[in-house]
């Protein structure tokens, strides 16, 4: 529960950071952290083309120097770019600075107004740092996608659990999550059209 869905206290120590659109609307965002590789990005891209849904990845600047042509096609089939450090670093591990070099690295590859941490977790200097220069975009349900404790069967019950008006939901495009996510993704969208849910971008 306290992975899934974040509870309000720690929602509210990132005054500022979006968690949640659109709460009258039958809406979600789909979301898809870590990527652009060409094991499984491109999988992703096919998939939400075949919905015609749109969707909002948040990059590893490191990914994106090694498979640029992953990176372009993600843009020119209509989703949306976000930064998600270079190195996907752990903010409470590293000095602030640090941190915030990372990002900035990572901003000359991926031009784009938001940021996602890895993780979760900044310390909260990164944070008020980032928030000057970024719209920073939490997560309402996260999936569990990568957890190797996970079914594909456990993953898909998180969603139909934790999806609500508004949520911005996270998938995973890294080798790590590969077959959980692969399986588990097109039964999450086919279930949220069932229950009337359109799928809208996260406007920069
Ligand atoms: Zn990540």
């Amino acid at each position: 529960m306290l992975i899934e869905r974040a509870p309000k206290l720690y929602r509210n120590l990132y005054r500022g950071s979006h968690w949640r659109f659109n709460k009258d609307k039958k809406v979600v965002y789909l979301t898809f952290d870590d990527g652009p590789i060409p094991e499984i990005t491109p999988w992703v891209l096919d998939l939400l083309d075949k919905y015609n849904i749109k969707a909002t990845f948040f990059c590893v600047g490191d990914n994106v120097r090694k498979f640029p042509e992953i990176y372009r096609m993600v843009q020119d089939r209509g989703h949306t770019v976000g930064n998600h450090t270079f190195h996907h670093v752990q903010g409470l591990n590293i000095p602030t600075e640090s941190y915030l070099a990372d990002v900035k690295e990572a901003g000359k590859l991926i031009k784009s107004k938001l940021f996602r941490p890895p993780h979760g977790h900044m310390r909260l200097p990164q944070f008020y740092a980032l928030r000057k220069q970024y719209k920073v975009i939490m997560w309402d349900v996260v999936t569990r996608d990568y957890s190797r404790l996970k079914t594909a069967g456990q993953v898909f019950e998180i969603v139909k659990k934790y999806t609500r008006n508004g949520s911005i939901i996270v998938f995973h495009d890294s080798i790590k999550s590969g077959d959980r996510m692969k399986a588990s993704l097109p039964q999450s969208i086919e279930w949220l059209l069932e229950q009337g849910y359109s799928f809208e971008l996260i406007e920069e």
